[in-house]
């Protein structure tokens, strides 16, 4: 019978080889969606889905599934087990999943996200339906082979893992109600954010080079990482040593860019704070799309919209856009970008009616995965579904249900993540002010290393050693739930609308 030690040492080789195959992807990836020549489309396309292939047959090895056979039967505790477990459900889930099913998904999200943008730009539904019929039939197929549960959060379970549907409109009732209430609140005040200011040009070069003065100062570190333009921003980890963030600048949309970038960065230092000795190792990847998201929030919202913040952050914007800022005062900045206004569309929202927009995608959702929503009837759907949450009425569907990318890629159950994710960084707030009671001054001095610090060591140094609502626990004191975003909610706006 074989060592465990030498059973670990053999698993870890093989691990790394899948590690490196996966890194090799990203960086393709990377690539395609910053540089790459419009020409190289095909022959990127057929690169990354040679590296995707190899990937899925070392997962699905025998002698891979053998080794860890061996070594849950060994007795390992403590970080040793914890990484068997990871490996147990990757594999599993790869090996459920015939070839030609795992073939069969990757042309419908490509076929299904070129029809989506076509139609998408020229306001035609009927055009992407029978897409989204196919993509449907897909996930409902994936689903069946992944597991016997509900097909739905079979599905939301490859983002969120231990999450369910039950679970997610638990959380998101109250959260409905009191979005309610305090958009009315809004309505009612009779003070109004300056939404002039935003608008304002700013050149792109200063902009990026307030952007990166700021996530510098956060902690986003240049020597392990990269800022780059791209169209749909996003953060790529490449290797331990070298993680991608991208953004967009538009002159007169600088919050845009502003608020992108801080986000992104947030994203990033997650990414470049993951146990470096096991980043060949599926331990030492993040643990979910919900804790990826409170990390990208806080920085963004809850340090980058804060008050503190721009004590000292608005100084050194002004020195970066000479005259453009010089007749506003920080309060009247700060509500600004604070500002609650319902839009049509998803990227565009505030803070607080983002939500708004999860909760109408997440309804609408299950009822196309369970087939009680039929897909031409989902234009009316999303009307109505919009009206009841209190978001504008689209005018066409290019600014309802053809604006988002994901379903077309085939991607359901993952919208839920981006509104857990938020309420979670509002949890994480409050825990970090318990650990760091003088947490707003030192943010107000430009001292970031209290926050930066904490969450590495609460959050990001843990990878994937415990399941997300165990690292909730301990780093929170909690399971997740709404309350933590109700408070701050209720005592941020009503300080900026005056009704508190
Ligand atoms: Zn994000």
């Amino acid at each position: 019978m074989a060592e465990p030690a030498t059973d670990l040492a053999l698993l870890r080789d093989r691990l790394g080889v899948i590690a490196d195959l996966e890194q090799a992807q990203a960086l393709l990836g990377w690539d395609q969606h910053t540089y790459m020549p419009a020409g190289g489309v095909e022959a990127r396309g057929r690169q990354s889905a040679t590296l995707a292939g190899l990937r899925h047959e070392h997962l699905v090895d025998d002698r891979l599934f053998d080794l860890l056979g061996r070594l849950e039967g060994s007795g390992l505790t403590g970080d040793d087990a914890a990484l068997v477990r990871e490996v147990r459900r990757e594999v599993d889930r790869a090996r459920r999943v015939p070839a030609d099913l795992v073939t069969r998904l990757a042309l419908q999200a490509a076929l299904g996200q070129a029809v989506w943008a076509q139609a998408r730009a020229a306001d035609d539904f009927a055009a992407f339906a029978p897409e989204l019929r196919a993509t449907l039939a897909l996930q409902r197929e994936r689903a069946a082979a992944l597991g016997d549960g509900d097909p739905y959060d079979v599905l939301h379970d490859l983002y969120e893992r231990g999450s369910s549907a039950e679970r997610v409109a638990q959380v998101f009732a109250p959260l409905r109600i009191e979005i309610a209430a305090l958009l009315d609140a809004v309505r009612g005040s009779d003070r109004a954010p300056d939404l002039d200011v935003l608008a304002r040009p700013v050149p792109e070069a200063a902009q990026e080079a307030f952007a990166t003065e700021m996530v510098r100062a956060f902690g986003f570190d240049f020597a392990r990482g990269r800022l780059d333009r791209t169209v749909h921003p996003f953060a790529q980890r490449i290797g331990p040593g070298d993680v991608r963030i991208t953004t967009r600048y538009r002159s007169d949309r600088f919050a845009m860019a502003l608020f992108g970038t801080l986000h992104e960065s947030g994203h990033g230092m997650y990414e470049q704070n993951l146990p470096a000795a096991e980043a060949r190792t599926p331990l030492g990847d993040s643990v979910s799309l919900g804790v990826h998201e409170s990390q990208s929030r806080l920085w963004e919202n809850l340090v980058g919209r804060g008050r503190p913040f721009w004590t000292w952050a608005y100084a050194r914007l002004r020195a970066h856009a000479p005259g453009v800022f010089d007749d506003v005062d920080a309060e009247r900045f700060v509500f600004a970008i604070n500002a609650v206004r319902p839009t049509l569309i998803r990227v565009e929202a505030d803070e607080l009616t983002y939500h708004l927009h999860v909760m109408l995608r997440f309804e609408l959702e299950q009822r196309l995965i369970a087939g009680s929503l039929d897909v031409a009837d989902l234009p009316g759907a999303w009307a109505e579904e919009s009206a009841a949450l209190g978001l504008p009425t689209p005018p066409d569907d290019r600014q309802g249900c053809l604006q988002d990318v994901h379903w077309s890629a085939g991607m359901f159950g993952y919208f839920p993540t981006y509104t857990l994710g938020t309420l979670l960084s509002v949890q994480l707030w409050d825990a970090l002010g318990r650990a760091v009671p003088d947490r707003d001054a030192h943010l107000a001095a430009g001292d970031f290393a209290p926050v930066f610090d904490w969450l590495v060591a609460n959050v990001h140094d843990h990878g994937s050693r415990f399941a997300p609502d165990e690292l909730v626990e301990r780093a929170t004191g909690a399971p997740l739930s709404a309350d933590a975003y109700v408070r701050y909610a209720r005592a941020k706006y009503g300080a900026l609308y005056g009704f508190a």
